[in-house]
C-alpha cells in the first residue's frame, strides 16, 4: 500500500487522514488557542462538518461560521459577514480558523483569517478534489472582485493542512472532474510519469486515486516552494489559466450561460493553449493529440461559440500575470516541460478557439 506521508513544506506540513486527525488534536490546544472557529459552506457544513465534529479531539470551545456555497460568494461582501461574525462570537488575536471546503472556502477563509486582526492562525481542511490537490496547497488566499477572478488577495500560509480522502465521498462527479482538471495540469507542466497515469482511467481504484492525490499535491509543493511570491518558476503553475480564467469569467458574466466549473474552464485553457504551443512549433503534433483526446475524454465539449471568442479575449486583458499591458502565456515543449513569460499573438489564440470549435 503506499504511505500517505506527511509532505513537508516552507513553513507547514500536509497531512493525510489519520495523521491529519492526531495533529489536530496536538494542534488544538487549550493553552495555544482560545476559541476555533470553523468555516463551512452549505454544502459542507451539511456533509462534511458532522465528521469532522465527530473525529475532533480538542477542549478548545468551538464556533461554526456558515457561508453561502458557490464561486459566486467569493466576495468581500461574504468576508465582512465573516468579520463581523467573528467579532461578534468573541473572536481574538488567539482564535483559529479551520477552512472546511473546497477551494471557495479555503481562499475565502485564508483571506478572511489573515487579514482579521492583521492576521490569526488557520488550517485548511479539503473537501472537494480541487482545494485538496491545488487550492489548499500553496498560500495563495483571496475573493473575487465581480467576474474578475481572485483579484483581490494575499500570499498567507496555513499553520497545517489536513486531507481526509474520504470526504470525497460526497462529493458530485462534476466537481471530481473539476479537480482531475487541475491534477492533469500538473502532469502536463512536470511530469510526463504522473500524465502517463491518466491516458485511460477506466481501471482507476480508490487506492490509485490516493497516490495521485498525494502526487500531485507534492508536484505543486516542490514548485511553490521553490518559488513562494510567484517571481519565476510558480508561473508554471498557470498553464492553462491564461484563457481558462477569461473563459470561467466570461461564463459567470453571462447569466445566460450555465457557470462552468473552475476545472472545467481550465480544461479548455489547457486544449487552446496546448494548441499554441502546437502553433509556435514548441509541441509536437502527436503530443498535442494525445493532450486534446484525454482532456476531452473527461469533459466534452463546452457550450461555446464563434461568437464568444472575442467577449472572452476582452476579459484577457484582466489577467492578474499580465505585466506592463501584455499578456503572458505559460506554453508546453513537451508533456512534463513547460515555459513560462510566453507573449502570444491575438491571431494565434483566435486558431487555437477556432480548432477547439471545429
Ligand atoms: P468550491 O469550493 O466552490 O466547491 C465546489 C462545490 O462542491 C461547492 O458547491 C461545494 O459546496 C461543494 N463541495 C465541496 N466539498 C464537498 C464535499 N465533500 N461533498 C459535497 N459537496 C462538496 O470550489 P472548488 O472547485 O473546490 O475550488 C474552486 C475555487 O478554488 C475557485 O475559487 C478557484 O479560484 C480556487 N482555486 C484556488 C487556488 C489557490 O492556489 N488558492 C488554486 C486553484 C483554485
Amino acid at each position: 500500500m503506499y504511505v500517505m506521508r506527511a509532505i513537508e513544506t516552507t513553513g507547514y506540513n500536509i497531512y493525510f487522514n489519520d495523521e491529519g486527525y492526531s495533529t489536530l488534536h496536538q494542534l488544538l490546544l487549550p493553552e495555544k488557542y482560545s476559541k476555533i472557529f470553523i468555516i463551512a459552506d452549505t454544502n459542507t457544513s451539511n456533509l462534511c462538518l458532522p465528521n469532522l465534529l465527530a473525529r475532533l479531539a480538542t477542549n478548545v470551545e468551538i464556533e461554526i461560521i456558515e457561508i453561502e456555497a458557490g464561486e459566486i460568494n467569493k466576495t468581500i461582501e461574504t468576508c465582512t459577514q465573516v468579520w463581523h461574525a467573528l467579532t461578534e462570537l468573541g473572536a481574538d488575536r488567539k482564535s483559529i480558523i479551520i477552512n472546511l471546503g473546497g477551494g471557495m472556502v479555503t481562499d475565502l477563509g485564508g483571506f478572511v483569517a489573515s487579514t482579521f486582526k492583521r492576521g490569526i492562525d488557520f488550517i485548511n481542511i479539503p473537501t472537494s478534489l480541487l482545494a485538496m490537490v491545488d487550492a489548499s496547497v500553496g498560500g495563495k488566499t483571496g475573493v473575487d472582485l465581480a467576474a474578475l477572478k481572485n483579484q483581490i488577495g494575499i500570499i498567507a500560509n496555513p499553520v497545517a493542512i489536513v486531507t481526509d480522502i474520504n470526504f470525497l465521498e460526497t462529493l458530485p462527479p462534476a466537481e471530481m472532474r473539476s479537480g482531475l482538471a487541475e491534477m492533469l495540469k500538473h502532469g502536463l507542466i512536470a511530469d510526463k510519469k504522473y500524465w502517463q497515469n491518466f491516458t485511460d482511467l477506466s481501471n482507476l481504484t480508490t487506492d490509485d486515486l490516493l497516490t495521485l492525490i498525494h502526487w500531485s499535491v507534492q508536484i505543486k509543493n516542490n514548485i511553490v516552494s521553490q518559488d513562494p511570491y510567484e517571481q519565476n518558476t510558480r508561473k508554471l503553475l498557470n498553464f492553462g489559466h491564461t484563457l481558462g480564467h477569461a473563459i470561467e469569467s466570461f461564463f459567470l458574466e453571462d447569466k445566460s450561460k450555465t457557470t462552468l466549473l473552475h476545472g472545467e474552464a481550465i480544461a479548455i485553457g489547457m486544449i487552446l493553449e496546448a494548441n499554441i504551443s502546437l502553433q509556435k512549433g514548441f509541441l509536437k503534433q502527436d503530443e498535442y493529440n494525445e493532450i486534446k483526446q484525454v482532456i476531452m475524454s473527461v469533459f466534452g465539449k463546452a457550450n461555446f461559440s464563434r461568437y464568444d471568442i472575442e467577449s472572452v479575449m476582452k476579459l484577457l486583458v484582466h489577467d492578474k500575470k499580465n505585466t506592463f499591458g501584455a499578456v503572458q502565456f505559460v506554453l508546453l515543449e513537451s508533456i512534463g516541460k513547460a515555459i513560462f513569460d510566453q507573449r502570444v499573438e491575438n491571431n494565434l489564440i483566435i486558431k487555437a478557439f477556432e480548432d477547439y470549435l471545429d
